[in-house]
């Protein structure tokens, strides 16, 4: 809740008059408590975790020719009913999990300092801060996760996540409940650390969405802008460590793939995908024959 009656109010509070953003965000938010502004969080997860995954089903229940060569694993196909078993799982897991974390979370959030109120935050402070959050949750997610693949991890919390060997993008929070819990973790440590404003923590966990589904997408399209991001890992990065599975000793970074780099965990990907490549630029000078159908298939690399 902001602590101005009026806009105008606000403008004498800060020396000056309302930038149109600030006037949108007072007229929003002057009379709404932070928690309510919180739990925004809430909606959007359910919002964006329904709505983002859903080019991608379209994509995959059509099939056509002029996506399918941008399928990771083409022999892979997914009905309408196997799209929808899996978010229903991940919707009946929000209900009773994130949900409810995410609601009672609220003190750990007030008491660290994520602001609502004027001025907003510049364009350079929500990029800086928005950089820090994901390269804090690739740190922490890369080890959480390399964990997970222990031997107990996997058998009792991680298998579950591990059950799509091609994901799709709903399959992005499928996962036990514990798993969300810890990895989850991991996503609040960046705005703990460098608390910001509302609205970068909005963003934040939009973004961190987009990119989820977008890694777990089981397509690499080329004009993806995320392809312009440096270090940055992508679909077939981590399709390659659910190809592998529960034995995975690769690709366990969330977001980048420095991680992997420097911890020596992207040795059998950076072979396989030598070898991919070599592949595909076989195909090309073949003149391209079944390569529009078939970009990224491990079963025929393992065969080699
Ligand atoms: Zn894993
Ligand atoms: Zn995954």
């Amino acid at each position: 809740m902001l602590p101005y009656e009026t806009i105008q109010e606000a403008g004498i509070s800060l020396g000056r008059n309302l930038t149109f953003a600030e006037t949108v965000w007072f007229t929003y938010s002057a009379r709404k408590s932070d928690y309510i502004l919180y739990c925004h969080n809430t909606l959007f997860l359910f919002l964006f975790y329904s709505l983002i995954p859903l080019p991608y089903m379209f994509i995959e229940l059509i099939r056509s020719k002029n996506t399918e060569k941008f399928k990771i694993q083409p022999k892979f196909k997914n009905s309408f009913s196997d799209m929808f078993k899996c978010y229903r799982k991940v919707m009946v897991t929000f209900v009773f999990v994130v949900g409810p974390l995410q609601l009672f979370s609220f003190p750990i959030i007030e008491r660290v300092g994520i602001r609502t109120g004027l001025p907003l935050p510049s364009g350079s402070e929500m990029f800086w801060q928005l950089l820090v959050y994901f390269v804090v949750e690739d740190y922490a997610n890369y080890w959480l996760h390399r964990l997970l693949h222990s031997k107990w991890g996997y058998e009792k919390i991680h298998r579950v996540h591990h059950e799509y060997t091609a994901p799709i993008g709903f399959a992005a929070p499928y996962a036990h409940w514990a798993e969300i819990l810890v990895l989850g973790f991991a996503s609040f440590l960046g705005p703990l650390m460098v608390p910001g404003h509302m609205i970068t923590f909005w963003l934040w966990m939009i973004l961190r969405q987009f990119e989820a589904i977008e890694t777990h997408s089981g397509y690499d399209f080329p004009w993806s802008p995320a392809k312009y991001i440096p270090f940055y890992g992508g679909s077939i990065y981590h399709d390659y460590h659910h190809y592998v599975g529960g034995k995975s000793q690769s690709n366990f970074a969330s977001v980048f793939t420095y991680c992997d780099y420097i911890y020596g965990t992207n040795k059998g990907y950076r072979y396989q995908k030598e070898v991919f490549d070599k592949t595909r630029e076989k195909f090309r000078s073949e003149g391209g024959q079944n390569a529009e159908s078939y970009l990224f298939s491990m079963q025929a690399l393992k065969s080699e």
